[in-house]
């Protein structure tokens, strides 16, 4: 018997590849549902992803999923506000149109065409993300854009992140087609879930022994084990280092009577005013988000912020007063992603040891590709040690 631990993408991924191979497969998780870090919650008619996050519908591996047409997909505007002082630009997402759309407001036209000069020099193996787009001549288009918009990528700042594995997300993000399922984010790991035909929750795994798996519901022996935990997880249940550290984030949903905008677009501070590294009014890009006659803006923060520091700065991104909004849920995520520091690379081989087999994002890449992509590369070496 084949068994994977952990349905987050990572394992979802390696059961539909073990299942799509015509081999049985039973997947566990410690959770009640499935999606692992994406999953939405619904209270009092409000739908809250448990942390903010968009779904690429273009990552290589959503793509090989095609999942997209189950997804009521609302695809997120390619602009992006940006506030200095008490005015917004809308300028063209740096994701998708880095030279065109961008005012002459923000950056000068000689970071205008470094950015794209970036897009072409390659990385050196030790380098930051801050440090290859500045060597590029990124300057003040950096600082006042790129920089707050990467934050929110990343949910660190780019200097702490690995200048390859960067480049590969900006990359990924300028042929990207972002957005979410109309009905929170959690539709799409929901969706997913739904093909795997063996899928057990409530099951936490307390111990690995070898091929002999204790959980909560009692003992499992299997063949083969992919293990498609989180990092912190995978470390203690096989006395492993953790081989990275893992960043924290926040999402905070107000309410608002009054939107304080029309559009969906994600607003980010070239002034770096307080804790806020980006916000949106959710409820502008799915309807669904909100009940008649509400509001729903969602506002990340990656550094420790009380409610009203978060509240003030929103209030000077916004251009309106945030007294009346209502905190209805604020979501914490000690280990929302792990941290690829300058140098660290791709795991090469998934194998642990002749049972086990790891999957994860932290193997791969901090994304959904990356997630998806070490899952699928477990289950084929799997397959291909079995003689499969
Ligand atoms: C706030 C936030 C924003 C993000 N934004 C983006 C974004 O915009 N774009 C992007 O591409 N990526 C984004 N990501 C990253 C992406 O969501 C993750 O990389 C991906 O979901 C990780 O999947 P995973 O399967 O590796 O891990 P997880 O989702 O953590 O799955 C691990 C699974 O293992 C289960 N488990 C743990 N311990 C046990 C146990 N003892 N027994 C049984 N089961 C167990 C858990 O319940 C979970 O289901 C974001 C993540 C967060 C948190």
């Amino acid at each position: 018997m084949y068994l994977v631990i952990g349905a987050g993408l990572a394992g979802l991924s390696a059961a539909l590849t073990l299942q799509e191979a015509g081999h049985a497969v039973t997947v566990i998780d410690g959770a009640d549902r499935a999606g692992g870090r994406i999953s939405t919650d619904v209270i009092d008619g409000f739908i809250l992803d448990r942390g903010f996050q968009l779904i690429n519908l273009n990552y290589p591996e959503v793509k090989r999923l095609g999942l997209s047409t189950e997804l009521d997909f609302r695809i997120a505007p390619r602009t992006v506000g940006v506030c200095s002082g008490n005015k917004r630009v809308v300028i063209g997402d740096p994701r998708q149109a880095p030279l065109s759309a961008f005012s002459s407001k923000i950056g000068t036209l000689r970071e205008k065409l470094s950015f794209l000069k970036y897009l072409a020099t390659k990385p050196a193996a030790n380098e930051d993300v801050q440090n290859h787009l500045l060597r590029c001549g990124t300057g003040g288009l950096y600082d006042k854009v790129l920089k707050p918009f990467l934050q929110g990528v990343f949910l660190t700042d780019p200097s702490q992140v690995s200048a390859v594995v960067g480049r590969e997300l900006i990359g990924s993000f300028i042929s990207g087609k972002s957005g979410i399922p109309a009905k929170g984010v959690g539709v799409f790991s929901e969706t997913l879930a739904k093909r795997v035909i063996d899928l057990r929750l409530n099951t936490q795994v307390e111990e690995v022994r070898g091929n002999r798996i204790l959980t909560n519901q009692g003992e499992i022996v299997a063949t083969k084990i992919i293990l498609a935990t989180d990092l912190t997880t995978a470390a203690q249940l096989l006395n492993a280092d953790q081989v990275s550290p893992l960043i924290r984030s926040t999402t905070w949903y107000h309410v608002a009577v009054d939107a304080p905008s029309d559009s969906s677009e994600l607003i980010l501070d070239a002034d770096h005013r307080g804790p806020v590294v980006n916000s949106l009014v959710i409820s502008n890009l799915s309807k669904n988000y909100a009940p008649a006659g509400q509001n729903l803006i969602s506002s990340t923060t990656v550094t420790h912020a009380s409610e009203s520091e978060v509240r003030r700065h929103l209030a000077l991104m916004w251009g309106s007063s945030t007294e009346n909004w209502r905190l209805i849920a604020k979501y914490e995520i000690n280990s929302a992603l792990p941290l690829f520091a300058p140098g660290k690379t791709k795991a090469t081989s998934s194998k642990f040891s002749d049972v086990i087999y790891l999957a994860g994002d932290y193997l791969s890449a901090p994304s959904q590709n990356g997630a998806l992509a070490s899952g699928r590369l477990a289950a084929l070496e799997l397959m291909l040690d079995e003689g499969l």
